[in-house]
């Protein structure tokens, strides 16, 4: 008879690795503000902010767009999508990836683009949605922004861009590099035609998209706490030699140093580019 041994096996020793923990994925998440475990339907009726410190959590586009419109707004260009130029195969062939983030986000591209009205005034807003493979930029949302600036000059309708972006999309190689290009020529229209484009920065803005028209505002405004620059944190130490200083890169460090015009809290966003745009409109 052994007394030290266990004889039995224990109970958990059966159970497979993904069964061994409790699944709430989908109920309940951890606040990375707080620390606090919050109720996924709290988030939801609190535009994705943490109501106990106001973390804020990503939205995504179509949620923006409804949060930032008055009510009812059209959307444009949805019947864009990528050819596939470079017939590009990573882990799984582009088209194939495409197809799927059509599938699971219900969106043609990265880019929700509408019209609107925006506490009474008509505007055009672009969002970027991160989940469609990382709210990249590629030849859709080059060509969805830059007929949303010509549907602007044509109505003299403010443009707003809210970014949330992990850079170019590689798929599309230099094909999607020349939409910063294009992009940033037709927000140089709009500027000669007077018309004031507000852009959004929200968590992430990296990249080809940071180093385009997510810093070429009238004014540039980003929710707090946003992770916002070109190459990564990594990146740069490997490159510099040198640690990064508490904050870098996040909203409030690039507002204190002269790259951003704001923080606003997204509770306060729909408000402050409301006075903006009375403020260059009027
Ligand atoms: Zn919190």
């Amino acid at each position: 008879m052994a007394w030290f041994t266990r004889q039995k096996p224990s109970v958990e020793k059966g159970t497979p690795e993904h069964a061994r923990h409790v699944r709430t994925e989908g109920l309940w998440l951890k606040c990375e503000g707080c620390r606090q475990i919050v109720w996924r339907r709290n988030l939801d009726e609190n535009l994705q902010l943490c109501p106990r410190c106001e973390f804020h959590f990503r939205l995504d586009a179509r949620a923006r767009l409804n949060m930032l419109f008055d009510g009812a707004w059209e959307e444009f260009d949805s019947s864009l999508v990528s050819t596939d130029p470079l017939e590009f195969v990573d882990s799984k062939p582009y088209s194939q990836r495409l197809e799927d983030m059509r599938k699971t986000t219900s969106l043609p591209d990265a880019l929700l683009s509408g019209g609107g009205t925006l506490q009474g005034r008509y505007v055009h807003i672009c969002a970027l949605e991160l989940k469609f493979i990382g709210g990249s930029l590629g030849t859709v949302m080059g060509e969805k922004i830059a007929r949303a600036v010509e549907r602007s000059i044509e109505k003299r309708a403010p443009l707003i861009v809210v970014s949330a972006s992990g850079g170019a999309r590689m798929q599309e190689g230099a094909v999607s590099l020349m939409q910063m290009v294009k992009i940033s020529g037709a927000l140089m229209r709009l500027d000669e035609a007077r018309i004031p484009y507000i852009s959004v920065l929200t968590d992430p803005t990296t990249g080809g998209v940071t180093a385009s028209f997510a810093m070429l505002g009238d004014i540039n405004i980003a929710e707090p706490g946003a992770l916002i620059g070109f190459a990564g944190p990594r990146v740069i130490e490997q490159t510099i030699r040198q640690k990064l200083p508490q904050g870098f890169q996040r909203s409030e460090f690039l507002l204190q140093h002269g790259f951003l015009d704001a923080v606003v809290k997204r509770s306060e966003l729909k408000q402050y580019i409301a006075r903006s745009l009375d403020f260059f409109c009027s």
